[in-house]
């Protein structure tokens, strides 16, 4: 079975899928190249143990390396969800989140609340951040968060046209809001489990005083963190 129908079957099963009403029959098709309903996730396959840790706001001097090391000293991978205008500040960091074996992903380029623009501004946001991210790392990215998860569905096909999948997250600790490192810790503990996209932040260096403990917690709880090529795979194949 290719990949992409069994993320299909996924998505009939209701399985990460969080808006069904796009993949019903009857929708008009999008123009040009990509001629398929946008793809939105918020979570993975909920069979074995994997779920996603996934870090937004990078890259961030000082934050992202203290993240790095944490992740490589247990030979983990995560996906990192990059600000365009960040990456062309320090294209040398984003390189590195790809030498490490992370994956790299777009989450528009000054971010901005999507959901009030218009449709020629969010198509610049999210293709700037392509460009950013392919020119800094050779890798085109094929997943996009919204920043603030401010999106509206009728914008999904502008996502869609550049071969961009849409994904949400299920676990959040709110890690932006500086509760404490144990704070976050304990959420993301607390609210893992299998198919789980965990949502955090190298930005914040709360954040990164925390990952060792979550990183140690999620392993002892058998969780296997995986980077979404290995995990929720290619939004369109
Ligand atoms: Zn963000």
């Amino acid at each position: 079975m290719r990949r992409n129908d069994f993320l299909r079957l996924l998505s009939m099963a209701g399985v990460g899928c969080i808006t069904p009403g796009l993949a019903q029959p009857n929708q008009p098709t999008i123009e040009g190249e990509f001629e398929i309903n946008p793809h939105f996730i918020n979570s993975g396959p909920g069979f074995g143990n994997r779920l996603a840790l996934t870090f937004d706001d990078g890259p961030t001097p000082g934050v992202t390396e203290r993240v790095l090391a944490e992740l490589s000293k247990r030979n983990l991978h995560a996906t990192f969800f990059l600000i365009g205008s960040k990456v062309d500040a320090s294209p040398d960091l984003a390189r590195r989140l790809v030498d490490e074996g992370h994956d790299v992903a777009n989450h528009s380029y000054t971010h901005p609340r999507l959901a009030g623009m218009s449709d020629t501004a969010v198509e610049q946001q999210l293709s700037r951040t392509q460009e950013a991210i392919t020119r800094a790392t050779g890798v085109t990215p094929v997943w996009f968060r919204p920043p603030y998860g401010a999106f509206r569905r009728e914008q999904g096909p502008i996502a869609s046209k550049m071969g961009l999948g849409v994904a949400y997250w299920s676990v959040d600790p709110k890690d932006w809001s500086q509760p404490g490192s144990s704070t976050i810790t304990q959420r993301v503990l607390s609210a893992s489990q299998p198919g789980s996209i965990i949502l955090l932040h190298d930005l914040h260096p709360q954040t990164a005083d925390a990952v060792p403990a979550i990183f140690d917690g999620l392993v002892e709880r058998a969780f296997l963190p995986t980077p979404f090529h290995n995990f929720v795979g290619m939004p369109y194949a």
